[in-house]
C-alpha cells in the first residue's frame, strides 16, 4: 500500500493530541491524528475533569512552582478554550466556573488547608479560608462534620468526555484526517517519518507528535523511551436527582479520599482511588465502595443517590509528577513529545497544546541552540537523564 503525506501526524487522540490538533489548525497543515481507542484504557474519558490549578501542586521546590505556574496560565486559557470550542462545533462542554472547595473534617486537616492557602497566596493565587458555617452557606450540602474549607473561586471543571466529543468534531471540520488504528512503529524516512499502522496503512509525516497518553512509548526508531507509568485510576457516577449540589469539593489529602464533582443531568463524579503500574480496566468492588462512603461523609444525601456508572481509566505519570513535553534532541529531528500530564491533563491541555504547537511552528531547529520558548524549558525531555 503507497504512504500517504501529512505535515504533522500526531499518534494519540486523548485530550492531550486533539488539543495539539486544535492549536495547529489555521497554519495550512495536513494533520493526521492516529488513535487506539480502548486498546490501553485512555485517561481522557476516565477524567472527573477538574481543572483544580489551585489544589495540585504542594511543595515550594523548583518544578512545584514551574508545574503551579503552567497550570494557572492554562487555567487563565480555559473560558476562551471553551467559549470557542462550544461555538465552533455548536456542543456544550459543560464548563463550570463556581470555584473548588476543599474541607476538613478536624483541626490538623484545617490547619494544613490554611497553610495550603497562605502558600497559594504567596505564588498570585485566589483563595479564602472558611469556617464550617460559610462553607455550608457556600454549598449547603456539606455535612455538619465539615469544620473549616478552602475556597478557591478561580478554579473551574468540565466535562471531558463532552471535551473530547467536541474536540473530534472541530477536528473534523478542519479537515483533519483520523485514522481508528494503533501506529506499531515509526522510523526516519527520506523525508520525514514514516509510520506504520496496526491496520496495514501506512502514513508519512514530516514531524510527528507523540500524545499516546499512558501507552509504551518506544514507537519510534532512535527517540530513548520516555519514563511513563500508568497510574491506574477507578471512579463511579451517581444520580443526584434535583438534589441542588453545585461545587466540586475535594476531600482531606491521603490516604487519598474522595472529590465529588457535580455534572450536568445530575451526574455527580465520584473518584478516584490512585494504583501505580496497573494497566488493565478492571474496577473493583472494594475501592468503589470505600469512596462512596467517604463521598457520604462529605455530602450526607448522597446515601440515597444510585450508582449509574463505575469505570477507570490510566493516568499517564512521570518520576516528577509533571508533563514531558518539546522535542527531544537526544532522538531524530522533528519529533515532539506531549506526555505525561498525569492527574492534570485536562486542566493543562489548552497551555500545553498552545506552547507544543509553537514549538512546532517556530521553535528551535537543529543546530539553532535553545528553543527561544523558555516557559516550556523546565518540562523538556531530557531533564531525567
Ligand atoms: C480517574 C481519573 C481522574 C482524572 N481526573 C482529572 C481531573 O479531574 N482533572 C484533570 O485535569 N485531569 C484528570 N485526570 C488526568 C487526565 O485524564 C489525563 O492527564 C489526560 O486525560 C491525559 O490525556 P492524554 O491525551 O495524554 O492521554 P489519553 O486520554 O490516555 O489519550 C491517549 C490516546 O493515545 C492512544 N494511543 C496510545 N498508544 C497509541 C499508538 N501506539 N497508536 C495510536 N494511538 C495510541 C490511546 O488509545 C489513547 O486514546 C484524571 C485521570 C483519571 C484516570
Amino acid at each position: 500500500m503507497s504512504a500517504t503525506n501529512f505535515d504533522i501526524a500526531i499518534i494519540g487522540g486523548g485530550v492531550i493530541g486533539l488539543s495539539v490538533a486544535r492549536a495547529l489548525s489555521g497554519h495550512q497543515l495536513r494533520v493526521a491524528v492516529i488513535d487506539a481507542g480502548h486498546d490501553t484504557p485512555p485517561a481522557t474519558d476516565a477524567a472527573a475533569g477538574m481543572l483544580a490549578a489551585s489544589f495540585e501542586t504542594a511543595g515550594d521546590a523548583g518544578m512545584a512552582n514551574a508545574l503551579y505556574a503552567l497550570g494557572a496560565q492554562s487555567l487563565a486559557a480555559w473560558p476562551d478554550f471553551a467559549a470557542t470550542l462550544e461555538d465552533e462545533t455548536g456542543l456544550s462542554l459543560d464548563y463550570r466556573d463556581d470555584g473548588i472547595l476543599a474541607v476538613a473534617f478536624d483541626e490538623r486537616q484545617a490547619t494544613a488547608l490554611k497553610q495550603s492557602g497562605d502558600q497559594l497566596r504567596r505564588r498570585g493565587g485566589d483563595a479564602s479560608f472558611l469556617d464550617g458555617d460559610a462553607a455550608r452557606q457556600l454549598e449547603p450540602a456539606l455535612s455538619d462534620r465539615v469544620i473549616a474549607a478552602l475556597y478557591a473561586p478561580g478554579d473551574a471543571q468540565v466535562d471531558p468526555r463532552k471535551l473530547l466529543i467536541a474536540l473530534r468534531a472541530a477536528f473534523r471540520k478542519t479537515a483533519g484526517a483520523f485514522f481508528g488504528a494503533r501506529v506499531e512503529q515509526v522510523e526516519g524516512g527520506r523525508s520525514g517519518h514514516r509510520l506504520t499502522l496496526s491496520n496495514g496503512v501506512r502514513l508519512e509525516a514530516k514531524s510527528v507528535v507523540l500524545a499516546s497518553g499512558a501507552a509504551a512509548t518506544q514507537l519510534v526508531a532512535g527517540l530513548p523511551p520516555a519514563p511513563i507509568t500508568p497510574v491506574k485510576g477507578e471512579a463511579l457516577a451517581v444520580d443526584r436527582g434535583d438534589h441542588n449540589f453545585r461545587h466540586v469539593i475535594r476531600c482531606p489529602a491521603r490516604p487519598a479520599l474522595p472529590y465529588l464533582c457535580p455534572k450536568a443531568e445530575g451526574r455527580v463524579i465520584i473518584g478516584a482511588t490512585e494504583i501505580p503500574g496497573r494497566r488493565d480496566a478492571s474496577v473493583d468492588d472494594a475501592s468503589i465502595r470505600k469512596l462512596r462512603a467517604g463521598a457520604a461523609d462529605v455530602v450526607p444525601a448522597l446515601r440515597h443517590w444510585p450508582e449509574i456508572e463505575r469505570w477507570s481509566g490510566l493516568r499517564p505519570a512521570t518520576p516528577d509528577g509533571a508533563p514531558i513535553l518539546g522535542r527531544d534532541r537526544r532522538g531524530p529531528d522533528d519529533v515532539f513529545l506531549a506526555l505525561g500530564h498525569y492527574r492534570n491533563g485536562i486542566l493543562l491541555a489548552p497551555a500545553c497544546a498552545a506552547a507544543l504547537s509553537r514549538d512546532i511552528l517556530e521553535g528551535e531547529r537543529p543546530g539553532e541552540g535553545p528553543s527561544p520558548l523558555t516557559y516550556l524549558q523546565p518540562f523538556r525531555p531530557e531533564r531525567f537523564d
